[in-house]
């Protein structure tokens, strides 16, 4: 049996109908910049996040930096965020001219973890106070603790910009800063001054190329936004500020609006599939000593069960002989991938920068020795699932 880590094929031909004739539509109109599609994808993605404003990007990691230069930082600015997310949360911080300053992780989220951001804002507020801002990243599709940061971005007045690339859709049960009482459910993107998603084909929605969205709350800053993803332009040819061509492809927002009507159905059999593979660890014995399932960490928030608070873009265990596990997988034909082989402070790139090298976050750490990510997408079969979990205690029987 093959089971690949991620197969696109069964939602492609599930659609295929539909998504061409919406491409003809922007074929055939000539408008091909902007225009009727971004604008209706950006208001189905703002309500559906819960955002006042959506504006359509290029990518995620696009997103990101459109966001950053929206905040006009200065050069020797500092953004605090985790040592342990893909390249692009970093990539983004440099490329506006500001530097990261890392936090270490949670263990069991391996999201950004408030208490050590806590260490690493004091510090700042005493000496030169140069952290301009928080971009925390909803890993794996489980939703940071945003409570908490939200908290410290208050106390240290800087805006949070969530790096929802993974996340899109996951809810949290938000206690908003001074209101230390009643959680209400918040999704991905709409708690911070503004949430950046990626459509790139492997999230959770993926469109047929490149493509991204921020989603904000504060009306002012969408229009500083759709002016930086336009050059800075505003009106047209007059520039106050140096933006980039940050603009999402009609062509790319046709075929989202398509797949955005699935994506609820989408996040419940990755859910299911996530069960699933509890309940096949935990009877074959894996679960536990040896092999360490991801956690659902805000189940207990009251009517949980009604909310995606996990929406499992990637189903991570973790285990000591990680990396031996990994090739025997995939001798067995098993997708699988480690998310992430190197922190971003280890990471080479940094070298010019400082001194990133003599700095340690162990939890982050360890997690990039021990993290395997296996497969989830929707259309997963339950003999796949089978066939892995099989594999996995074939392995630890060894
Ligand atoms: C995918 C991803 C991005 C970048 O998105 P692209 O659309 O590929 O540019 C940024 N941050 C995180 C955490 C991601 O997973």
């Amino acid at each position: 049996m093959k089971v690949p880590l991620l197969d696109l094929q069964p939602q492609t031909a599930y659609f295929r109908e539909q998504i061409i004739q919406e491409i003809t539509e922007v074929v055939d109109s000539t408008c091909y910049i902007l225009g009727p599609k971004v604008t209706r994808l950006e208001q189905e993605i703002a309500e559906y996040s819960g955002a006042a404003a959506a504006v359509g990007v290029s990518s995620g990691t696009d997103a990101l930096v459109a966001s950053l230069m929206a905040l006009e930082l200065q050069a020797g600015d500092k953004v605090l965020t985790t040592p342990y997310t893909f390249f692009a949360t970093m990539g983004s911080i440099i490329r506006v001219g500001a530097l990261p300053v890392f936090a270490d992780v949670d263990d069991r989220t391996l999201n950004l973890d408030p208490v050590k951001a806590a260490e690493i804002l004091e510090a700042d507020a005493a000496g030169e106070r140069k952290i301009k801002a928080i971009m925390p990243v909803h890993l794996f599709g489980q939703c940071a603790d945003m409570s908490a940061l939200m908290d410290l971005a208050r106390q240290y007045e800087v805006p949070v910009i969530e790096d929802a690339a993974q996340a899109i859709g996951a809810e949290y049960p938000f206690i908003a800063p001074k209101n230390n009482e009643k959680a209400t459910w918040k999704k991905a993107g709409s708690m911070g001054l503004a949430g950046c998603f990626s459509f790139f084909p492997s999230k959770n929605l993926g469109c047929m190329g490149d493509g991204g969205m921020i989603t904000t709350c504060d009306s002012a800053f969408a229009e500083t936004l759709r002016c930086y993803r336009n050059h800075g332009a505003d009106p047209k040819y007059y520039h106050s500020k140096v933006g980039g061509n940050f603009r999402l492809d009609p062509i790319q927002a046709a075929v989202l609006s398509v797949k955005l009507h699935h994506l609820e159905r989408w996040h419940t059999q990755r859910q299911e599939n996530a069960q699933q593979y509890r309940r096949l660890f935990a009877q074959a014995g894996l679960a536990g000593d040896q092999v360490a399932l991801p956690e659902a960490v805000y189940s207990n928030a009251s009517d949980a069960e009604q909310h995606n608070i996990h929406i499992y873009n990637q189903f991570v265990i973790r285990t000591e002989r990680r990396d031996a596990l990994k090739e025997y997988l995939q001798g067995k034909s098993i997708g699988c991938e480690i998310y992430y082989p190197v922190c971003l402070h280890q990471q080479d790139c940094l070298e010019t920068l400082g001194s990133y090298a003599a700095q340690s976050f162990p939890v982050a750490e360890q997690a990039s020795r021990d993290s395997l990510a296996l497969p989830i997408y929707p259309e997963l079969s339950n003999e796949q699932q089978e066939y892995v979990v099989e594999a996995i205690a074939e392995f630890f029987r060894l």
